[in-house]
């Protein structure tokens, strides 16, 4: 265990600067805030914490990341909230603990692999501040490196398959390459040992029938170096099993073959020393042509620098040879967090937090491919993105601002088409809430729904907009149709003639229609009037009948029985989404007065159940399937009266019908009480299930164009 003061002293040997009571202060709030906590290993929860930060120390970053590593699990993990951080350890240590908590919940919802490219971009997005990835791939490191502790052999597999897929890559394209080949290799040991240990054993059997072979190559030439007075350090490049297994997958390789190339890096103390190097080198051995790479005077993107060249060496040995000077080393090695060192200070902290994720996005925009381009350059869109779950963990990405209604469509078109309500977290939400990063959404559907026209409102994608608009489309169609016909019935009976579909045979021409549908339509929409109809059909006619009088009720006739009011449920529920299914649970034969709960059943909608079933034992390990809901003590059915002013206009009746069926309303009476050239003014009957139907139907014509007013009417 390191101790409080090792710590310490680790951080000032390279920072002498940094904030000493902050880290005491952290060290001793994590130890007592995980307190008798263990680990599957039995050790103490805190060395966990500790470890972290001693690996962020190695990596001799700032006081604000070796701080979040001792902190990082205390909001998970124990009863210490995020207010409690920001207040003993300021704003800034708060976010950073945040984006850590934020990113491990993450990490329970989601592990199939297919998913591992935007499950990283993802984790990308969640660190707005570098330091919350470095912090989290630290946490990684530490857990891969005592996975051996857990028991379970799915749980291991899970976490060394997400580690290889998700968090080593992405170590790796942050520059962090110690890391990634550690994650890697952890990994591989859990996920291929058979594999890993054969590799280990060929490893040491090579170098035992080798000789010292690469000490050799390595004194030879140094001793060729430090001759031409320089002061150079020489060193093998490690092989990883993983990296070895990883090139015989790729290259069709024999193993021999592999371990031939010897891999070695020249540590020198400036520029010219790394040319005065590769100078020797190439004036002592054979160069192998095309080998050569100057990545000191032209870095790569990411700030890699270094020279690159193979020669045969030394006892006729293939060596592959890196020279760079220390600090490019430290570049090298660390990546992206050689920024964060001490050395880069305070002033970066001040600059706006995108400023990293800046820094982080040209680090990836190292384009060696064009599709790897792409990619990157996607990652900027994606700050424009949010990422949510299935409950069965499947990512979906949508764009800022999307609702439930954009999540269902973008799963299935026919779940959008059906959806009546949704869960975010567990918790029921209204369908226009915007989603957030990480959220999990889970759709309601019923069967009999149908798209409501009010959705494109809020929707913000286009898959979402075209489907509603196609569906309001056909069905308006199918509204205008019927009412157009029944508009051409009542004239054809004022003027005393019986209506037929054939009646309008012989005029299709005339009104350059193509189908008798379409001319219902017509009128149905308002674009051509009944009248007009008919007297294209006898021209010449002379009008027998007086308009009606103003103020005439006018039944419309039952339209379709509002949904959700199958015969299953006689009494109506509160605190269900409307149009849901509803059973009542044989166990337990609800009746009304019962305490109730209701529980969702995929599929099926709600299974209503009394408080005290014993069925309900077999739902308690899923309390998000649970919902409130009580008896509607009153009728099932009520009638509203509303007060509306129309424009005076084609189709301004026809829209309002349509608004209100859209919204499950069921127009029963409707009677004009004022008409005016521009304005009518009428009363309409509507059967609703209650005060909350009413009003969506109210908010529903008020949303509409032609409508210019809606009140509930008071009186008469
Ligand atoms: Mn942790």
């Amino acid at each position: 265990m390191i101790r409080q003061f090792e710590l310490v002293e680790r951080v000032k040997a390279y920072d002498p600067k940094a904030d000493e009571d902050l880290i005491n202060r952290a060290y001793v709030f994590s130890m007592k805030a995980h307190g008798s906590q263990r680990r599957a290993s039995g050790d103490a929860y805190f060395l966990h914490p500790l470890e972290v930060a001693g690996i962020l120390a190695d990596m001799k970053l700032d006081t604000g990341s070796i701080v979040t590593g001792l902190l990082h699990d205390t909001v998970e993990d124990t009863v210490a909230t995020l207010t409690d951080i920001e207040s003993k350890f300021g704003k800034e240590i708060a976010q950073l603990v945040d984006g850590v908590t934020k990113l491990s919940k993450l990490e329970l919802q989601s592990d199939t692999s297919k998913q591992a490219e935007n499950f990283r971009k993802l984790v990308v997005a969640m660190s707005r501040d570098i330091r919350v990835l470095l912090v989290k791939l630290s946490d990684r490191l530490h857990n891969m490196r005592t996975l051996y502790h857990i028991k379970s052999e799915d749980k291991r597999h899970r976490i060394a398959r997400e580690t290889l897929e998700i968090y080593a890559p992405l170590a790796e394209r942050i520059g962090m390459h110690e890391m990634k080949d550690e994650l890697d290799d952890l990994a591989f040991t859990y996920l291929n040992p058979d594999a890993r240990d054969s590799i280990v054993r060929r490893l040491a059997q090579l170098k035992e029938e080798g000789g010292d072979l690469i000490a050799m190559v390595i004194k030879e030439l140094g001793d060729i170096l430090t001759a031409d007075g320089l002061d150079a350090e020489v060193a093998g490049r490690e092989k990883r099993p993983y990296s070895i297994w990883r090139k015989m997958q790729r290259k069709d390789m024999a193993f021999e073959q592999l371990l031939d190339i010897m891999a070695l890096r020249i540590l020198v103390n400036n520029v010219p020393d790394c040319y005065q190097a590769m100078g020797l080198l190439h004036s002592r051995y054979a160069s192998l042509p095309g080998r050569f790479k100057d990545y000191v005077s032209t870095p790569k993107p990411n700030g890699y620098q270094s020279l690159h060249t193979a020669v045969i060496g030394p006892y006729q040995q293939r060596i592959e040879v890196q020279i760079r000077t220390r600090a490019m080393h430290e570049v090298a090695e660390l990546g992206v967090a050689a920024h964060w060192t001490y050395k880069q200070g305070q002033p970066k902290q001040s600059g706006p937090q995108y400023r990293w994720l800046r820094e982080l996005l040209d680090i990836l925009d190292q384009a060696q491919r064009p599709e790897e381009f792409l990619e990157h350059t996607k990652m900027e869109l994606f700050q424009d993105q949010v990422f949510c779950f299935t409950p069965k963990g499947l990512l979906i990405a949508l764009p800022q601002g999307a609702t439930p209604v954009d999540f269902a469509y973008a799963v299935h078109s026919e779940i959008g088409d059906t959806c009546v309500g949704s869960k975010v977290n567990g918790r029921l939400v209204t369908l226009r809430q915007r989603l957030q990063n990480g959220d999990q959404v889970e759709i309601v559907n019923s069967k009999t729904s149908t798209p409501s026209p009010e959705w494109e409102r809020f929707v913000v994608t286009g898959k979402a907009r075209a489907r509603i608009r196609r569906f309001v489309r056909l069905q308006q169609r199918s509204q205008y149709v019927e009412l157009g016909r029944a508009m051409l019935q009542k004239v054809w009976r004022q003027e005393g003639y019986e209506f037929s579909d054939k009646a309008l045979d012989g005029v299709l021409k005339n009104l350059k229609a193509s189908s008798t549908e379409d001319i219902y339509a017509n009128v149905g929409a308002g674009l051509n009037g009944a009248r007009e109809i008919f007297n294209a059909v006898f021209p010449g006619h002379r009008s027998a009948a007086q308009p009606q009088k103003d103020g005439k009720v006018v039944p419309i006739g039952r339209a379709r029985k509002s949904k959700g009011k199958s015969k299953d449920q006689p009494v109506a529920i509160r605190g269900l989404i409307p149009g849901m299914a509803v059973h009542y649970a044989r166990c337990c034969h609800p009746i009304p007065g019962d305490r109730i709960v209701g529980i969702v059943t995929t599929g099926k909608g709600v299974t209503i159940h009394t408080i005290d079933c014993e069925t309900l034992e077999s739902f308690y390990e899923t309390p998000e399937r649970w919902l409130d809901v009580s008896w509607d003590e009153a009728a099932d059915e009520h009638t509203g009266r509303l007060h509306a002013i129309l424009a005076n206009e084609p189709g301004s009746l026809g829209t309002l019908s349509t608004v209100i069926g859209k919204n499950g309303g069921n127009i029963t009476n409707l009677k004009i009480t004022h008409r005016s050239t521009d304005f009518f003014e009428m009363l309409i009957d509507i059967d609703v299930s209650d005060l909350r139907h009413l009003s969506n139907i109210i908010a529903a014509l008020r949303a509409t164009p032609v409508i210019s007013a809606v009140d509930r009417a008071r009186s008469g």
